[in-house]
């Protein structure tokens, strides 16, 4: 049996970014049984090309995307991009998606999938309350609750919400990323009280469970992505229940490390797999080529 780690980056996020390397994470998966799928950071729309290597601090710079795929020629790990999603730049971003695709078929490498996330957001009202700043929030806790205290979590779950659900309707990612991820930074006190959604957890759910009915009706698939389980709040970026909600929608899941070193290629997949049996999910998918394949993960 086999079971797909559908998300994987092949470095580490640091100031001076090293290089991608493909090499140790096919050597840690064979070790592990594990068959990986690539999904890098793939490079923003021009106008968030930011920082001196337009990258804006996480990304993949414009100059790497072809050193990037040349990795791959050899071996038959399959290639993806997890994108940034930006509500004013969908036409950049079909363009970004199409050259990566068209570049990846003419070396004749296989396609994994490709993923939308939303990492930033426009939350930075301090000079324009009308024309934000697009923001990296997930960065660092204080980053999170610096903008917390600027706009408000309100503000910064609605803007994620208008966020996903944009990036749902573009009908252009096969997969969805850690639905969950602003919770990166959240914990809970003794009596279970979340730190920065307290007060907004009923209105917090509401705008994920939208999202995720909104993805259910596009036949986006979604991911566990199990990286949730070593932060603070400590469980994966997709909750038991909407696992189950995933599961009475037919949805398609995948399993999902986010590992950005080789020995968290499949990281907490034994609570992940708990998780899906107890929802009563019988089948997992991995994306070949972006078509999905389902498998039993048990
Ligand atoms: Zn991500
Ligand atoms: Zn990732």
């Amino acid at each position: 049996m086999k079971i797909y780690d559908e998300h994987i980056h092949l470095r580490f996020h640091a100031d001076e970014p090293p290089r991608h390397e493909l090499a140790p994470f096919i050597k840690c998966a064979r070790d592990r049984k594990i068959a990986i799928s690539v999904k890098e950071h793939g490079p923003l729309p021009k106008k968030y090309q930011q920082g001196p290597r337009g990258d804006f601090y996480f990304a993949m710079s414009p100059g790497e995307l072809e050193p990037f795929i040349e990795l791959f020629v050899g071996s038959d790990i399959p290639i993806g991009l997890e994108m940034d999603y930006f509500i004013d730049s969908e036409d950049e971003i079909r363009s970004i998606a199409d050259d990566f695709l068209q570049r990846v078929q003419a070396s004749d490498l296989t396609i994994g999938a490709l993923n939308g996330s939303v990492h930033l957001l426009p939350l930075d009202i301090t000079a324009d309350n009308a024309n934000p700043a697009i923001v990296m929030w997930d960065d660092k806790a204080e980053s999170f609750k610096k903008y917390i205290e600027i706009c408000g979590i309100e503000r910064i779950i609605e803007e994620y919400h208008k966020a996903l659900c944009g990036m749902v309707k573009m009908q252009l990612f096969d997969v969805l990323s850690h639905i969950d991820l602003l919770r990166k930074f959240d914990k809970v006190d003794a009596k279970g009280k979340s730190f920065y959604l307290a007060g907004y957890e009923k209105f917090y759910e509401d705008a994920i469970f939208d999202v995720l009915q909104l993805a259910s009706e596009t036949d986006i698939a979604v991911e566990l992505n199990t990286q949730g389980i070593d932060r603070p709040y400590g469980r994966p970026f997709l909750s038991q229940k909407a696992v189950e909600f995933c599961k009475n929608k037919k949805m398609k899941l995948t399993f999902a490390s986010d590992a950005h070193r080789p020995e968290a290629i499949g990281r907490h997949f034994e609570t992940a797999g708990q998780m899906f049996a107890q929802a009563g999910v019988d089948k997992l998918v991995f994306f070949r080529d972006r078509i999905p394949y389902f498998y039993d993960y048990k």
